[in-house]
């Protein structure tokens, strides 16, 4: 805990990603980050916001938060420690990390593999740790799009089972594979 201005702030981290989906690796990530990243809280920000029905961003972010809650509550993370933000993108990466302390409760820590976000984050001066590795060359929303498009059900494997259940009750497999039609 930081104690200011007389009440207490818990230790803050963020962690910042498209989610689309969420998958294991990604659970992986937010799980080794509790034990690991000495956080009592964390906020998990939703990027790209504003995308969805695309190949690469087929999920609204409402989906993607919705997603989170089921991953998150069947990995047993406490929702009361995870605070889950819809961020937009804008057009211009210098100032993305003053837009993020704009929109966001105050973190102390980032959380991220992405060099981009790393890169920015550590030019304003944050900590960044980089969590491990979980099998990213499987573990990875790029490889279960593909799966997904190509009709290949291997991609559940990649995914908790309430993500899975999920992208069905939406018609998640004909969304993306309508999307990637051709008139
Ligand atoms: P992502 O969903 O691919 O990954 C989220 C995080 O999980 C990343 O740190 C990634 O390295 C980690 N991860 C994924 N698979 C893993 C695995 N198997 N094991 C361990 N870690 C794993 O999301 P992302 O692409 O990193 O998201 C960054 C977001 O930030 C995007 O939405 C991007 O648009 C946004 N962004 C916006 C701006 C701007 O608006 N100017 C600038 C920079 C970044």
């Amino acid at each position: 805990m930081v104690v200011t201005w007389g009440s207490e702030v818990p230790e803050r981290g963020l962690f910042v990603g498209r989610f689309q989906p969420p998958h294991k690796g990604h659970m992986e990530a937010i799980k080794w980050i509790f034990k690991n990243g000495g956080v009592d809280e964390l906020i998990v920000a939703i990027g790209s916001a504003q995308e969805s029905h695309t190949l690469r961003n087929p999920f609204t972010a409402g989906e993607r938060m919705e997603m989170l809650r089921m991953a998150l509550a069947e990995y047993n993370v406490s929702l009361s420690s995870v605070l889950i933000v819809p961020v937009p993108d804008i057009a211009m990466n210098f100032v993305w990390v003053r837009y993020l302390e704009m929109l966001l409760p105050r973190f102390y820590v980032v959380f991220s593999r992405n060099p981009l976000v790393v890169r920015l984050f550590r030019e304003y001066g944050y900590k960044v740790v980089s969590p491990p590795s979980f099998e990213r060359e499987r573990y990875s929303a790029t490889v279960i799009r593909k799966l997904m498009l190509d009709g290949n059900e291997a991609w559940r494997e990649l995914v908790p089972y309430s993500v899975a259940k999920y992208i069905d009750d939406i018609g998640g497999l004909d969304r993306i594979r309508s999307i990637a039609g051709r008139d």
